[in-house]
């Protein structure tokens, strides 16, 4: 596997639009890359903040 990041594709993820296998890639790569847990992280919460403002 190359030292290719996901980054492009988390906000996919997040939105369910990746196929299973695809699926399955990020979350094993999340599990070994800090800096993409936290672009996800990130993207949670903008997602969050951008949808509903009742969390604030
Ligand atoms: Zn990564």
């Amino acid at each position: 596997m190359t030292n290719w990041h996901i980054e492009e594709r988390l906000s996919a993820y997040l939105a369910n639009e990746v196929e299973p296998e695809e699926k399955d890639f990020i979350e094993s790569h999340l599990e070994t890359c800090a800096n993409c847990r936290q672009e996800l992280e990130f993207l949670q919460e903008l997602q969050l903040s951008s949808k509903c403002f009742c969390y604030r």
